[in-house]
Formats: structure tokens, sequence, C-alpha cells
């Protein structure tokens, strides 16, 4: 079986037939440029010692320091951070972000350690990658099962190592510590922006039926920025199952609902809110389709499936290159993640310049130009994509190989790398 990375590797040849390049390019983006591995020991609270498996992906550095969140999941590979970090590559470059792409991530389900063994295991992350971090060399961030609050511990571990403050180390930090506004929703208020503005071309608009896969970060912050647009949130799920209700579900209680006793406690027959399979969003009657979660969650067995006209990628990975042919071939439009999740990152970097300057924006101020960034770029894509009658997906990859390419070019024959 080929890995996620080789599966993944398969939109790079695809784009890379869309332009003229000299083989160097592919050469040079085809293989992660270093991989860092370690067992992270830490103390537990009864006084047993405990490890876990970390790695830190630098994929490729040509734009920029390498940008990327750290994971903490229990099904963490080190293939899956290499294949995050190739995706992040091209996100940064579809972006214009001044940054190649990066990943990390942590072997464990953090749902089972107690806040402080949480803490310990976020400090000893950082200690044993602090070489290879810095703002100007790997900037992490958060991304699945971390946080604002694993940021900040981190940016704390890493300013007493160094002897000195240095917030742009880390992005996605708390407010408090030098975090930006805007920051927390900005994954899918970036989603959003795009898909508004492509409202009309993809034929939607408000009152169309959106289904949502995933509740946390992303997932929530969609469903309140969706209904608060009109649209009607029809479906959504999380790790504990699904909820369907086709008249539409109040977000505000679905809200009240993740903090409280879970989303599968607003089900009932009163209210017209059905309990399903958590597979079975997936193929949901709706307009839209909003993968908030993992990766494959649409592969080759049920992507004939969807009924969705669109599927906006929250997530990173969640359509499988198989899976993407079929749903090309039956007229579902895919915003491709590397494009689609990009608020996350683009915010990371307004509080990257915001950390590096020491003054700090407004959240309209934020808004205003993440909308702005969003627009020029899918706009880009989508122009790029009727021009050569090619998907989405194909054009973001073109679009970003176009400007990777010519930053390979533009470093010479003796490229230097950041060691
Ligand atoms: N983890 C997020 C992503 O996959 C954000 C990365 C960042 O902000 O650096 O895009």
């Amino acid at each position: 079986m080929s890995s996620m990375l080789d599966q993944a590797l398969t939109r790079l040849d695809d784009a890379a037939r869309h332009l003229t390049l000299d083989q160097d390019v592919l050469e040079k983006l085809k293989y992660p440029r270093e991989t860092t591995k370690t067992r992270l020991m830490i103390r537990m609270d009864d006084g047993s010692r405990k490890s876990f498996m970390a790695w830190r992906c630098r994929y490729d550095d040509t734009r920029g320091p390498t940008k990327g969140g750290i994971r903490f999941h229990p099904e963490a590979t080190m293939d899956e951070v290499e294949t995050l970090a190739f995706w992040m590559t091209f996100k940064c470059a579809v972006m214009n972000l001044p940054y190649g792409g990066g990943k990390g991530a942590v072997q464990v389900d953090p749902h089972s350690l107690s806040k402080s063994e949480l803490e310990r295991l976020s400090r000893a992350y950082m200690q044993a990658f602090s070489n290879i971090i810095g703002p100007d060399r790997d900037i992490p961030a958060p991304d699945v099962y971390t946080n604002a609050m694993i940021m900040g511990w981190m940016a704390d571990e890493y300013a007493s190592i160094m002897g000195r403050v240095t917030p742009a180390v880390i992005t996605g930090k708390p407010i408090a510590l030098g975090g930006s506004l805007g920051r927390d929703d900005a994954t899918a208020r970036g989603g959003f922006y795009l898909l508004r503005h492509l409202e009309q071309e993809l034929g939607l608009g408000p009152n169309s039926r959106v289904a949502i896969q995933g509740f946390g970060n992303a997932g929530s912050h969609m469903a309140r920025l969706l209904s608060g647009a009109g649209y009607r949130i029809v479906a959504v799920s999380d790790s504990r199952g699904a909820i369907h209700a086709p008249d539409g579900i109040d977000v505000d209680r679905l809200l009240a609902a993740k903090k409280g006793d879970g989303l599968m406690s607003v089900a009932g027959r009163r209210d017209n809110i059905t309990a399903i399979a958590s597979d079975a969003i997936v193929g949901i009657d709706c307009d839209v389709l909003v993968p908030a979660a993992l990766e494959n969650l649409i592969h080759a067995g049920n992507a004939a499936t969807v009924t969705a006209k669109v599927v906006v990628e929250l997530a990173n990975g969640p359509v499988t290159p198989e899976a993407d042919a079929i749903l090309e071939r039956n007229g579902v439009m895919v915003l491709p993640d590397i494009l689609a999740n990009a608020g996350g990152v683009t915010v990371s970097y307004f509080e990257w310049v915001q950390n590096r300057q020491g003054y700090y924006w407004t959240v309209e101020e934020i808004h205003g130009r993440l909308k702005s960034t969003m627009e020029a770029e899918g706009r880009a894509v989508w122009e790029l994509a009727r021009a050569r009658m090619i998907s989405p997906r194909s054009a973001a990859y073109v679009h970003a190989l176009g400007r990777l390419a010519e930053a390979i070019e533009a470093h010479g024959t003796q490229q230097f790398f950041i060691t």
C-alpha cells in the first residue's frame, strides 16, 4: 500500500503537468527536507513515568521559515506528519505567505491526561525540539486537539530555554501572551469568506443546506458563521455520533450542547432531530458538505453517495485522490483544503507580524485583511480552474507550485537551508 505522502504527491505530479518546470523543482518538493523524531518522557501525576512518540517535520523552507501546527492524537504517525507538512508547504504558497511548510505531532490521547500532565507533555515537546524551532526557522501553531493554552505553555517554555521572551516563536497563543485577536475562529472564517465570495458561481445562497462533519474549533465556528448568514445547518457530527434535522438545527443549542452534555443530547423526536450513524453524514441530503475533522473521510467507497453540490474542506486531506476523481465525475465542486482552510495559517501570519512589530491590530483589521486575502487568492484559483478547465484543487496546486518554482529557481544552485 502506498504511503499517505505518496498519495498526496500525486497532486504535485498532477499540477506539474500544467506548468513548464525544471526537474529540480520536483526533486526538491518530492521529499521532506528534515523530520526529527523523539520519545518524550514525562512524569505522570501518580509519580510513574510515561513516554510518547513525537515528531516535527520541516518539509520545505524555500519561501521562508517553516510553518504549521502540532497535533496531539493517538493515531498520529510520521507519515501523517510529513504529509501534513507537505500540505502546509502548498497552503502557505497558495496564500502567498512568506513561509515554507512544517508540522508536528505527539502520539497521545490528550483526553486521557490531566491538565498538569498535558502541560508537562507540551513543555517536553518544546524542550525536545527547541533547536529546530524558532521565529525565523520553524513556527508551530495549534492543530487537532491542541489549543491556545498549549501554545502558551510552549511559548513560555521556549522563553525560559532562550532566556528571552520570544512571542513570534509560536502562533495561536492566548491573547494575554501576544496572541492575535481573531485567531480562534480564523480557519472557519477563511472558509466562510471564500464560500460567500464564490456563492453565485457555486449556485449557493441563504437557505442552502449544510452538513458539517466534526464539531471542534473549525466545525463549530463554521456552523455559527454560516447560520448567521442564513444558511441552514441540517446535520452535524462529532466523534460520538451525528444528528440530522432536514428543517435545520438551532446553532446556539448545538454550541450549548457542545459545552454541556454533548452534541447528541439535542437529538429528540419532539424537535425533529434524529440521531444517525456518524458515517451517514457523508451521504446526507444537503447542498454543502463541510468535512472539519480528520483525513480520508471521503474515499473510493463512499464518494458516490455525496449529494452535496459543494464540499468545503476545512479539514486537511478529507478527500482521497480516488474520491476526488469520483466527485469530479459527479459534478461535485470541491473547495480544496490548501485554500479553504488556509484562514488559520493566514491569521497565524498576522499574529507573527504583530509579535515582531510589537504593535497589535483590532479584530476588524484582522477580519478585513483575512477577507481580502481569501478573496484575492480564491479568485485567482477559481479563474485559473476555469481558464484551464481543471478542478479548483488542481488549480490551487498549480497556483502554489508556480510560486514555489519561482522561489526555488531564484535561490540558485547552491540553495541555502537554515540548519
Ligand atoms: N494547523 C493549522 C493548519 O493546518 C494552522 C497552522 C498554522 O497556523 O500555522 O493549517
